[in-house]
C-alpha cells in the first residue's frame, strides 16, 4: 500500500503520532534525563501461581434454588459469598478449620452441585514493557522502520490504514477489556469509554441503587470484579496498554490511535489490590460483559488449567466474541491446558504474537490446533496509566490487535454474526509460510482482509420440500445463495437430529443468486421419519438450516415362497422369506391341491424388520401320493403380498 496515496485519516494519524512522540524523544536523549521508569514494571511481573486460600468455585446443578444452595454449602463448611454471573456458579469461602480440597470434595459429594474447583490465579500475559522512546506503531502500518532497534518488514502489519479507508470503528460497538482496570482518565482513552445507559443520567452514578437490575450498583463505566467496587481504574499499566491498541482514540491530536478510534471500552478490572487476578473474577467479568452487551472482549490473560467457570461463562455469552491470548512461556500448547486460550468453545479465538518481520515471537506459545491466528505482539506502543505512553511486548499485545480488528468489523457490518466475524478475522488475514506449523489459520491478523472478507455476508440457504420420496429413496432440496463467492454445501440426514450420515461435499457456482441444491438419498426404508440439514460454508462464514424431516411412505411386505424341504404322508414343512418392510406384519402359508388353494396355515406375528428374513410353515392333515400347490403370504397395514406358487406331492 505504500505506493498508493493514503486517505486524509491515516495522514492526521501520522502526524498525531509524531505530536506525541516527539517529547518523548526530547526526553529520552537529554543528557542526564533518564526516560521515566514507570511504576508499574513490578506490578506486571508479579505473577501469583496456585489458587487463591479458603476460595473455591462451585457450579450448582439447575433448578437448585437458594434453600438447597445454602443446605449444601453448611453441610461441606463453606459459605456463599458471590454470584459469578452465569447461572449455579457460585464462589464459596471455605470455613476456618476446613481444607479447600475437604470442602469441594463434599461439595461434589452433594447431589445438587456439578462440580467444585479451586479459584486459581490467572497471570497477565505481557513481558517487561521497555523504556519510553521515539518509534511507531509498526503493527499497524509496517514500512520497514527500526523499532526498539529492530528493522522490520514493509507490510509486516495489520494494514489498519487501508481498513481506515473503510471504516475508523463505531461508538456502536462495545468491547469488554477484562484485565488489570483500565486508565479511563487518559486524554487518549477517555472519549472511548463505555457508560451504562442504566446507570447513568441524574445521579444514578452514585445513587448506590443498582439501577438497571444488573445486581452490580452504580456500574456505570465498567465494574471491579477485584475489590467489588464500581472504579475500575487501572494502577497497574496493563489493561490500559490493552485498551489503548483496541480503540485509542483517533484523529484527536494526542498520542497514539488504536485499531479503532471510535469504540466503547467497557472496563473489567479483574486485579485485586495487590494487582493479582482469580479465575472467578474472570469469569464474573466475562459473564458481565455478555450480559451487558459487549460484541466483543479482550482478555490478556491465561491460567495453566481447564478452567470449567470461565468456560460456563463463555458459553452462557453466545453473542460475544472472546479474543485470548495465547501465553508467552515458548510452548507448544497442544496437550496443555491454557484458559482462556484452549477452552473448547466456538467463539473463542486465541492469539499467537509476530514481530515485526512476520516471524513468531521469540516468546509466544503456539499450538497448530488451539492457536487460531497471530498478530503484532512484540515492542507495542500504546496508552499507559497518567496520561503516559510506553511499549510492551507479549501475546497480551497481540490480543488486541485482533479484538479490535473484531470491532472494527463489527462496525462495519452491525447484523455479522461472531462466528460469521471470526471466521472474517481468520479467513482476511495474510497467509505467512513461517507460521503454518504454529497456528491453526496459518496467517496474521490483517484489518483490510478482514473487511474484505465480511463485506460478502455468509450464504444464504433454505430449504426446500424433498421430492422423489419413495420407501427406498429420495431426493433432499434447497437453495443456496453464495453472494458471489462458491459455496460447499452438503447435506447431514438420519434417523435423528444427531445425523449419522451426510451426503458428499459439493461446491456451487459463483452466483450471486439462489442456486437449487439437490442430494439423492438412497437405502431408506419404507414408514420411516429421516431427519435432515444443509450445512453451507463460505470464506465469510457457515451457515447452517434448521432440522427438517420427512418420512418416507409405508410399503406392503416383500415374500418369496421357498420350498418344502420336508413332506410325509400326512404332512409338509415349508419354507419361504419375508421383508415386513419396517411395519408389524403377520404371514402364513395358503394350501390346497390346486393353485386356488383353499385352506391356510396359522397366522404368525412378524416385528417390522427391514431385511428378509427365512419363515417356516407346518401344513398337515394331507393325503399321501397327491400332489399340493402352496404359497407365501405376508400382511402389513400397507398391503398384502403373495409369493409364487410352488407345489410338493406327497410320498
Ligand atoms: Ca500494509
Ligand atoms: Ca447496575
Ligand atoms: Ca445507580
Amino acid at each position: 500500500m505504500a505506493s498508493r496515496p493514503r486517505i486524509t485519516a491515516a495522514r492526521v494519524l501520522a502526524g498525531a503520532a509524531c505530536a506525541m512522540l516527539l517529547p518523548a524523544v526530547s526526553q529520552a536523549s537529554a543528557p542526564g534525563h533518564q526516560a521515566p521508569r514507570l511504576s508499574h514494571h513490578a506490578a506486571i511481573r508479579t505473577v501469583r501461581h496456585g489458587a487463591v486460600a479458603g476460595e473455591l468455585i462451585v457450579r450448582f446443578a439447575p433448578g437448585v434454588g437458594a434453600a438447597r444452595r445454602a443446605h449444601a454449602a453448611a453441610v461441606a463448611g463453606v459459605s456463599l459469598r458471590r454470584w459469578l454471573g452465569t447461572r449455579g456458579l457460585w464462589l464459596v469461602h471455605v470455613r476456618p478449620g476446613r481444607t479447600a480440597a475437604r470442602a469441594a470434595r463434599a461439595l461434589e459429594r452433594s447431589r445438587g452441585v456439578r462440580w467444585a474447583q479451586p479459584n486459581r490465579y490467572v497471570s497477565l500475559n505481557a513481558t517487561t514493557p521497555d523504556d519510553p522512546m521515539f518509534a511507531q506503531d509498526w503493527g499497524l502500518d509496517n514500512t520497514g522502520q527500526s523499532v526498539q532497534s529492530a528493522t522490520g518488514t514493509a507490510d509486516a502489519d495489520i494494514d489498519a490504514p487501508e481498513a481506515w479507508d473503510q471504516t475508523t470503528g463505531s461508538a456502536n460497538v462495545v468491547v469488554g477489556v477484562v484485565d488489570t482496570g483500565v486508565d479511563y482518565t487518559h486524554a487518549d482513552l477517555a472519549a472511548n469509554i463505555w457508560t451504562n445507559p442504566g446507570e447513568t443520567g441524574g445521579g444514578k452514578e452514585s445513587n448506590g441503587v443498582d439501577d438497571d437490575g444488573n445486581g452490580y450498583v452504580d456500574d456505570w463505566h465498567g465494574w471491579n470484579f477485584g475489590l467489588g467496587t464500581n472504579d475500575p481504574i487501572d494502577l497497574v499499566g496493563h489493561g490500559t496498554h490493552v485498551a489503548g491498541t483496541i480503540g485509542a482514540a483517533g484523529d484527536n491530536g494526542t498520542g497514539v490511535a488504536g485499531v479503532n478510534w471510535n469504540v466503547q471500552i467497557m472496563p473489567l478490572r479483574v486485579a485485586d489490590a495487590n494487582g493479582a487476578l482469580s479465575d472467578a473474577g474472570v469469569a464474573a467479568a466475562f459473564a458481565y460483559a455478555g450480559r451487558m452487551g459487549a460484541q466483543v472482549v479482550n482478555a490478556s490473560l491465561g491460567g495453566s488449567y481447564t478452567s470449567s467457570a470461565e468456560l460456563a461463562a463463555i458459553n452462557g455469552a453466545p453473542n460475544t466474541l472472546f479474543v485470548v491470548s495465547a501465553g508467552n512461556s515458548n510452548q507448544n500448547i497442544k496437550t496443555t491446558a491454557v484458559s482462556p486460550c484452549t477452552l473448547p468453545a466456538a467463539n473463542v479465538v486465541c492469539v499467537g504474537a509476530t514481530g515485526p518481520t512476520d516471524a513468531r515471537a521469540s516468546f509466544s506459545n503456539y499450538a497448530p490446533t488451539q492457536v487460531d491466528i497471530a498478530a503484532p505482539g512484540v515492542n507495542i506502543l500504546s496508552t499507559l496509566p497518567g496520561d503516559q505512553y510506553g511499549y510492551y511486548n507479549g501475546t497480551s499485545m497481540a490480543s488486541p490487535h485482533v479484538a479490535g480488528v473484531a470491532a472494527l468489523v463489527f462496525a462495519a457490518y452491525p447484523t455479522r454474526s461472531v462466528a460469521a466475524v471470526e471466521a472474517a478475522i481468520l479467513n482476511g488475514a495474510d497467509r505467512k509460510t513461517a507460521l503454518t506449523t504454529y497456528f491453526a489459520s496459518g496467517r496474521r491478523l490483517n484489518a483490510a482482509g478482514a473487511l474484505a472478507v465480511a463485506a460478502i455476508p455468509p450464504p444464504d440457504a433454505a430449504l426446500a420440500s424433498p421430492s422423489s420420496v419413495t420407501a427406498a429413496s429420495a431426493t433432499l432440496n434447497a437453495t443456496v445463495n453464495p453472494h458471489g463467492r462458491a459455496a460447499t454445501w452438503l447435506f447431514n440426514w438420519g434417523l435423528t437430529s444427531a445425523y449419522t450420515s451426510h451426503t458428499s461435499q459439493k461446491v456451487t457456482a459463483a452466483a450471486t443468486s439462489d442456486l437449487p441444491v439437490a442430494a439423492p438419498l438412497t437405502g431408506l426404508v419404507p414408514d420411516q421419519t429421516y431427519h435432515y440439514e444443509l450445512v453451507v460454508t463460505t470464506l465469510s462464514g457457515v451457515t447452517t438450516t434448521g432440522d427438517a424431516t420427512f418420512t418416507t411412505p409405508g410399503a406392503a411386505p416383500i415374500v418369496t415362497t421357498g420350498t418344502a424341504y420336508w413332506t410325509y404322508q400326512t404332512q409338509a414343512l415349508v419354507a419361504g422369506t419375508v421383508n415386513a418392510r419396517n411395519a408389524a406384519t403377520t404371514y402364513w402359508f395358503e394350501y390346497g391341491p390346486t393353485a386356488a388353494y383353499g385352506s391356510e396355515t396359522d397366522d404368525l406375528p412378524l416385528d417390522g424388520g427391514v431385511k428378509a428374513v427365512p419363515v417356516y410353515g407346518n401344513i398337515t392333515g394331507l393325503a399321501s401320493h397327491t400332489t399340493y400347490h402352496f404359497r407365501m403370504v405376508a400382511q402389513n397395514a400397507f398391503g398384502t403380498a403373495y409369493g409364487a406358487d410352488r407345489a410338493f406331492t406327497t410320498p
